[in-house]
């Protein structure tokens, strides 16, 4: 019985444990499986960084995750020197995501942590990759009800969005996004986003439609200090040089890649990463018409690498069917067709690059909703049935303990809590068979102790010499209180010599019990053992009958017999 008493609360114990340890690893769970371990990554960085990198890793370490939000500018700005290292925009990725995992930031650090990244992804070619970041940055824009930063957001999205559903499809969403004119942010926003639609227009050959929307663009000139404008006066020349170019208005083109060009020359900031790109494409381009074929000679080998690296694919269009006329027209065929080979190789890689990109992040997206999804279901199985389980363990722990109240209810003499003659009777079957020995013992004249003191002094008498029994027995035998003031022992596994001290030991113990009231208690008891066809217990009452008969304060027993 206690063995499975133990056993049950050994399951309880271990379903309470295995219910608490699910709920952590499925909380652990959330943290880890829905996002990838940057910190992991960091250290992988680590191992083969760099100098410069290194530093960057460093320096990023030093800070403890409470320090992040106050520092995340510098943490951010810390990354750009190494922007251009092998690692550097993926190191760059990694520090900034551990800042907005662990950081506990702001809005404003939140949003200013994702604009950076999907830069930070962009510079690293993983177009599929700003996604995310982009699509977390309007959620918290909204959020925090900050109009311009959810248009910022939609407008970034809408750029990512040419990448995979192409420009008249970002034009669409571009077009959508609602810009004021109230203040200088949004004109700057308002700027590049019509730029994007001219280019968009551009990439899709109509080129009228481009020069329209960057009619409208000097309006915002207001909006910028002279440097800043220039930045975007360089990209916004450069394009409607293009346009002209299209639409066969040459002359406009050149002037306006000319003013273009010197306007680069006087040009610091450098906002804008696809400046210099497009002006050296649309340079080069122009450069066909005007029958500059050294330039074209010279340029062509550096504008292919641009062409064959950049994101921007119109760039590559571009620069390719510049150097394709270019050989058409002076009738270089060896030339057009190693051109043709190489845009072919360039097409079929950077297509199942991307492609392989799109369709590798989409199953593993996939993979890890459905990892996520079995993982919730088995670990809320468990969950389930560890409750189940521990639920009927508390049942029958209830169940067993109210029997074993009952048991000992059943068996136990409510007065001396001794076991009574019930139990005693259902003993006996089962030592009958087997060697023992049957002591039985009565309190000598108690009648007359009740009759003198009361029944309250004849019950207290019963209770302490149940007590001095139960002190000289131990646990190792039993002793039952079978009527009013009689006892009977069962001893089993011992000798007739100890029995017979056992006997007498008890006997003398009740004897010298000293009482509040002048009384005087004794016991006689009759001690019998087994033997083969011996009905013990009958031999046993006899030789208290005879002891009776006697001095009383006497246990008789039949050793010698
Ligand atoms: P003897 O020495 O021959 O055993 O004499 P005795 O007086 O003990 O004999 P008897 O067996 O006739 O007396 C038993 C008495 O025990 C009778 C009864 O009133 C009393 N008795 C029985 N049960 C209880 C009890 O629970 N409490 C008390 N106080 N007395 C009880
Ligand atoms: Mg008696
Ligand atoms: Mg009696």
């Amino acid at each position: 019985m206690k063995k499975l008493i133990l056993l049950i609360v050994g399951i309880m114990i271990a379903s309470i444990a295995t219910v608490f340890v699910v709920n952590e690893t499925l909380h652990t769970h959330q943290i880890t499986d829905k996002s990838v371990d940057y910190k992991q990554q960091l250290i992988d960085y680590s191992k083969s960084c760099t100098p410069q990198e290194c530093q960057v890793i460093t320096e990023f370490t030093r800070f403890g995750q409470n320090e992040y939000q106050h520092n995340i500018e510098d943490i951010a700005e810390s990354i750009r020197p190494i922007l251009n290292c092998p690692n550097g925009a993926k190191i760059g990725t990694a520090i900034l995501n551990i800042a907005l995992q662990d950081g506990a930031l702001n809005e404003d650090s939140q949003l200013l942590v994702l604009d950076k990244i999907a830069t930070l992804r962009y510079k690293d070619n993983d177009l599929y990759g700003m996604i995310d970041p982009s699509l977390k940055y309007i959620e918290i824009a909204h959020e925090s009800d900050d109009e311009f930063k959810v248009a910022s957001g939609e407008f970034r999205l809408a750029i990512i969005i040419t990448y995979f559903k192409g420009y008249d499809f970002s034009n669409n969403i571009i077009s959508s996004i609602k810009y004021k004119d109230s203040s200088d942010e949004w004109k700057k926003l308002k700027t590049r986003a019509t730029l994007s639609l001219a280019e968009n227009k551009l990439a899709i050959n109509k080129p009228k439609m481009a020069l329209e929307f960057l009619e409208n663009v000097d309006q915002y000139q207001t909006a910028y200090n002279e440097e800043d404008w220039r930045d975007y006066h360089v990209y916004l020349l450069s394009l409607r040089a293009e346009a002209y170019d299209e639409i066969g208005l040459i002359d406009k083109a050149n002037q306006c890649l000319t003013l273009a060009q010197s306007e680069l020359e006087k040009d610091k900031v450098n906002l804008l990463l696809d400046k210099h790109i497009l002006i050296k494409v649309i340079e080069f381009k122009l450069a066909l018409k005007n029958e500059n074929y050294s330039l074209l000679e010279d340029k062509k080998e550096e504008l292919l690498k641009i062409a064959d690296r950049t994101n921007q694919i119109r760039f590559t269009k571009l620069v390719y069917s510049t150097l394709f006329d270019y050989y058409l027209k002076t009738n270089n065929i060896l030339e057009f067709y190693n051109l043709n080979k190489r845009y072919n190789e360039v097409r079929d890689e950077r297509q199942s690059t991307s492609y392989h990109l799109l369709i590798s992040n989409k199953l593993k997206q996939n993979e890890n909703n459905k990892l996520n999804n079995e993982n919730q279901q088995s670990l809320l199985f468990l969950k389930i049935a560890f409750v189940i389980l521990l639920v009927i363990s508390a049942l029958l722990l209830m169940m067993i303990v109210k029997i074993k109240y009952l048991n000992i209810e059943t068996y136990t003499d409510p007065l001396t809590r001794s076991f009574n003659r019930r139990k005693f009777m259902v003993d006996y079957e089962g030592i009958i068979q087997k060697n023992h020995a049957f002591l039985i013992v009565d309190i000598d004249n108690f009648k007359t102790i009740n009759d003198s003191f009361g029944h309250e002094v004849g019950d207290e008498v019963l209770e302490k010499v149940a007590s001095e029994i139960a002190l000289i027995l131990g646990r190792q035998h039993h002793y039952y209180r079978i009527g009013g003031e009689e006892f009977v022992v069962i001893f089993t596994l011992i000798e007739p010599q100890a029995c017979i001290e056992l006997s007498e030991d008890i006997r003398r113990r009740v004897e010298s019990l000293r009482w509040s009231h002048d009384l005087k208690v004794t016991i006689s008891g009759g001690l019998s053992f087994s033997s083969k066809d011996k009905n013990t217990y009958k031999s046993a009452d006899e030789l208290l009958y005879n002891a009776k008969r006697t001095t009383k304060n006497v246990i008789l027993n039949d050793q010698f017999l």
